[in-house]
């Protein structure tokens, strides 16, 4: 299989990343952590985005919680009709409770932020190479929401193996500008 499609390269790459022990997953999330908090951009951040980490993504628990203690703003992203997604309010050990998909959100009518005037958006991935592109779970949702905004910087945290020689990108795909792995920082490349 020389040039895998996207549908093909998210089955295996799916599969992969679920074998992970609950051990690597947390030792890959602190090692993640550790590198994310040196970058020159994490310094400079006040607004930031995370993501609820499932299914074998890399936690942001800690990112949420060193961000709280240095006095940053942090958003999750909240799920709209239209496969729209924005950004709302919350802090390391706020309530979430779970959308019609099941997947945990701020509280309803927790304040909402525009995305263009974040800072850093950190994005789940399936897959991630070093040109910037990223395989999503296959919703658009971030190509969506970031489609017409310049300013924030996008990174993606993964797992090193996570990474494929060259993603299948689409005119629609919004590249990353870093990938933070449990082994390294990379900077897009081309
Ligand atoms: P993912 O980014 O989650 O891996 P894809 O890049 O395959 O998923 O995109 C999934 C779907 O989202 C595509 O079918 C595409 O039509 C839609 N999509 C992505 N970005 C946009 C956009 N800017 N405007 C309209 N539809 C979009
Ligand atoms: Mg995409």
């Amino acid at each position: 299989m020389n040039h895998p499609t996207k549908e093909q390269l998210r089955t295996t790459l799916r599969q992969r990343r679920r074998t992970l022990l609950p051990a690597a997953q947390s030792r890959a999330a602190h090692n993640v952590t550790q590198l994310t908090v040196s970058l020159p951009q994490w310094e400079q951040a006040k607004h930031i985005a995370l993501y609820h980490a499932a299914d074998g993504e890399i936690g942001t628990q800690s990112i949420a919680q060193l961000a709280h203690n240095e006095g940053k703003h942090t958003y999750l992203p909240v799920i709209g009709t239209n496969k729209s997604m924005v950004f709302a309010k919350w802090q390391a050990d706020e309530p979430l409770q779970a959308n019609t998909f099941g997947i945990p959100e701020p509280m309803p009518g927790a304040q909402t932020y525009s995305a263009s005037k974040l800072d850093i958006v950190f994005l789940p991935l399936l897959g991630w190479d070093k040109h910037g592109g990223r395989l999503g779970m296959g919703g658009g949702y971030y190509d969506r929401a970031f489609a017409d905004i310049e300013g924030p910087t996008l990174i993606g945290l993964a797992h090193q193996f996570q990474q494929v020689d060259k993603i299948p990108t689409d005119p629609w795909d919004i590249p990353l500008e870093l990938i933070v792995t449990d082994a390294k920082i990379y900077h897009r490349k081309g």
